[in-house]
């Protein structure tokens, strides 16, 4: 396999083949994500990843999984991606799944019988990166898309039976916006309907806007505690009828949490109340 500069998965991901079908991503404008700031976006050719496919091929003697890298592989048009999804298929037979991270619009511009047509080629789960409910903070992240298009795209996707797992970023309303970026997160979890939800928590670094607008005094962090506050208000507003994962167990997290909504609601609220250990700032990292 062939890679080109520092690559990222989502944690379930871990034992997955990675493909870096697309180098970096297509929107590279969100202010708090540094991940492909210094790469110029590109789709890699159908060839270029016939022949990574072919070299793992020998490597690996049982392939379950196949992720897509970069940020937003699932950009690519349908067409293009439903022939890696063949290579995929014809070369790594044994593959159970594919998936890839998809900005908002790269959902919403498929059909839904394009959406169905790559399930039924083998994608199986589509990862997305919500942040916040709150249009406000969207707006001022730079990130691109309303609250209204999350909640479609996640709709547009069950219902061509994909599996979505959306993130949201703990302490992204910093504490000007905190009760609104919780209530409107929870609210916007229980109009998704994904099937997974994680939560990491916000990590500032040289190179990020939003970094400048930290030392420049026009952002405010949360501490640890009020990240706790923050993170109980968000689920107290999740209400959902379907089952959703839902997990706060990144490096930067500072109490990991997991479990199945609607059903540990109570268990989940408790932990945040009951929370005793927090991880030291030192050892959290992106
Ligand atoms: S957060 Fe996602 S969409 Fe935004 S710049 Fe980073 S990779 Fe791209």
């Amino acid at each position: 396999m062939r890679y080109e500069g520092a690559i990222y998965r989502p944690p379930s991901e871990a034992q997955s083949l990675i493909l870096q079908a697309t180098i970096g991503c297509s929107h590279n404008n969100c202010t708090f994500c540094n991940s492909f700031r210094d790469k110029k976006f590109r789709i890699r050719s159908t060839s270029e990843l016939e022949e990574d496919l072919t070299i793992a091929r020998r490597y690996y003697k049982y392939v379950r999984r196949v992720y897509l890298a970069d940020g937003n592989a699932f950009c690519i048009p349908s067409e293009w991606l439903l022939e890696i999804l063949r290579i995929i298929k014809k070369l790594f037979p044994e593959c159970e799944r594919v998936s890839t991270h998809a900005c908002v619009q790269d959902v919403l511009a498929k059909t839904s019988e394009e959406l169905i047509a790559l399930r039924e080629m083998g994608m199986g789960i589509i990862y997305m990166g919500g942040e916040s409910g709150n249009q406000e903070i969207l707006d001022m992240v730079k990130k691109g898309i309303t609250r209204a298009e999350l909640i479609a795209a996640a709709r547009k996707l069950r219902a061509a039976g994909m599996l979505s797992s959306v993130t949201f970023i703990s302490g992204l309303g910093g504490r000007r916006l905190w009760r609104e970026h919780a209530i409107d997160t929870g609210t916007v979890i229980s109009e998704m309907e994904p099937d997974y939800a994680s939560l990491l928590t916000l990590i500032l670094e040289p190179g990020m806007p939003l970094f400048d607008d930290l030392h420049g005094g026009r952002f405010e962090l949360l501490s640890p505690q009020e990240v706790l506050q923050e993170t109980k208000l968000l689920i107290e507003n999740i209400n959902l009828e379907k089952d959703c994962v839902f997990r706060s167990n990144h490096a930067s997290n500072y109490l990991a949490l997991k479990g199945t909504l609607p059903r540990d609601k109570d268990s989940i609220l408790n932990q945040l109340s009951s929370a005793k250990w927090l991880k030291p700032e030192e050892f959290r990292m992106l």
